[in-house]
């Protein structure tokens, strides 16, 4: 028989003992008779085993924590899948890992990690917003947002006593005791993780334990920021790779990539418009090439402010526009290019050279439903059509828009009659 047990000292603390027992002698009907047993405090060697049992988990558990990250590219999954661990490993009851932000220069902490605590409606809903990615706390004059502000870790064994402490809310549950450490990158707090209820003191061997911990969180921490970054210039890249850069609207390049990445259904009545601004060449002439921006910038403008969110507008190039209306209404549409019209016709620019109010545009206007072609194919004779229409609508005096259905007569007279809808 061999056992290992813990012993409460009369000094305080414990002792770990190995008690050995063999039995000596039986009788002749095999029974025991005496025994030898020894104890043994072997204290010194189980605290060294456990410890490099925990370290060894520790760099398990870190292991885990880069993998996870490398894998999913998140770090709230990540810090929310390794937490319980952390939280057994550290003894601890409860706690948290956080990450600084600021918010218009105020730093705050974005919580990565929680134990759902929760005591009442609104901590509940608290815990939701976490689980949304959404937490943080502001309020940093207190104990965890001491390990900030002190940019080292704060030890409470009695927490109301400590200078930073402003005690719990009302219902939260009992703090007895708080670990907080911080996690540094170039010797500044950027996160902190705090630990609650340690059933022992905390002390700085805690600290010096998770040290690699806080160190491979900062590394993340950086690696999420590097990522950010990468992805922000990215989509910074994209933006300017697919705007405008007169008028701010979609591009050409833009413009056609959305068609082709219409949906079937997205793609079933629509009206296609190419719009082109009258006699820019002229007014160019007149005004100058300053004054010609300003122009396509208002017309942008109009044509911004008079579509809805499921249209689309942007510029082709020049003094082209492109106009997906989604509706298959051809009266619907002819009331918004109306409007548009009128918009335009609006248009007041003071010049060096005199005040611009002549502006105007043609139109030229297709409806077309989705049919079995391809979405590239059915696009280009859309825009053929349009464009087809526009011409005609310059051909008939310009300032009107043109329907392409309207042209489906040879006779130049009956064109005239029910083509041109003028102002
Ligand atoms: P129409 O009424 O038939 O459309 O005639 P137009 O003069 O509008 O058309 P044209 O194609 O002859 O001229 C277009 C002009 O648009 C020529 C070009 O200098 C001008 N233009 C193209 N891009 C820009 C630009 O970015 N800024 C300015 N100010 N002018 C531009
Ligand atoms: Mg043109
Ligand atoms: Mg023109």
């Amino acid at each position: 028989m061999d056992i290992e047990y813990r012993l409460q000292s009369a000094a305080g603390g414990y002792r770990w003992v190995e008690t050995y027992g063999k039995v000596v002698t039986r009788d002749k009907n095999g029974r025991a008779e005496r025994f030898a047993m020894t104890h043994r405090d072997i204290t010194e060697k189980k605290l060294s085993d456990l410890e490099a049992d925990k370290q060894r988990r520790l760099l398990g558990f870190i292991n885990h924590a880069q993998n996870l990250f490398v894998a999913q590219k998140d770090l709230q999954l990540a810090c929310e899948q390794i937490f319980p661990e952390l939280i057994d490993l550290a003894e601890s009851e409860y706690g948290f890992i956080g990450k600084v932000h600021y918010e218009d220069d105020n730093p705050c902490l974005h919580i990565y990690a929680i134990s759902d605590v929760s005591w009442s409606e609104e901590t509940k809903k608290q815990y939701e917003l976490f689980k949304q990615g959404k937490l943080r706390f502001t309020n940093l004059n207190n104990l965890f947002g001491h390990v900030i502000t002190s940019n080292s870790p704060v030890i409470a064994n009695a927490p109301r006593k400590h200078l930073a402490s402003k005690g719990t809310p009302q219902g939260h549950p009992v703090l007895h005791r708080f670990l907080g450490l911080p996690i540094k990158q170039f010797g500044k707090a950027v996160g902190v993780i705090g630990l609650a209820n340690k059933a022992e003191d905390y002390s700085q061997n805690d600290v010096n334990f998770l040290t690699p911990l806080t160190d491979t969180l900062a590394n993340l921490f950086r690696a999420v920021e590097v990522e950010q970054a990468r992805y922000e210039a990215e989509q910074r890249l994209e933006y300017l790779a697919s705007t405008d850069a007169l008028t701010g609207l979609m591009n050409r390049r833009a413009y056609f990539n959305r068609i082709q990445s219409l949906t079937d259904s997205e793609q079933a009545n629509l009206c296609i418009c190419i719009i082109d601004i009258d006699n820019f060449k002229k007014l160019n002439d007149t005004y100058g090439h300053p004054a010609g921006d300003s122009v396509l910038k208002e017309v942008a403008r109009v044509l911004e402010h008079s579509v809805r969110s499921s249209d689309m507008v942007a510029r082709l190039g020049g003094e082209e526009f492109g106009l997906i209306l989604d509706s298959g209404e051809e009266q619907q549409c002819s009331q918004i290019l109306d409007d548009i019209m009128a918009s335009i016709r609006a248009i007041s620019i003071e010049t060096e050279k005199g005040r611009i109010d002549t502006t105007s545009i043609s139109v030229g206007a297709t409806l077309v439903c989705r049919s079995t072609q391809s979405a590239t194919t059915f696009f280009d004779l859309a825009m053929k059509e349009a464009d087809d229409a526009l011409y005609e609508a310059k051909r008939q005096g310009k300032d009107r828009y043109f329907w392409h259905h309207q042209m489906d007569t040879d006779s130049p007279e009956s064109n005239q009659q029910v083509a041109a809808v003028t102002h």
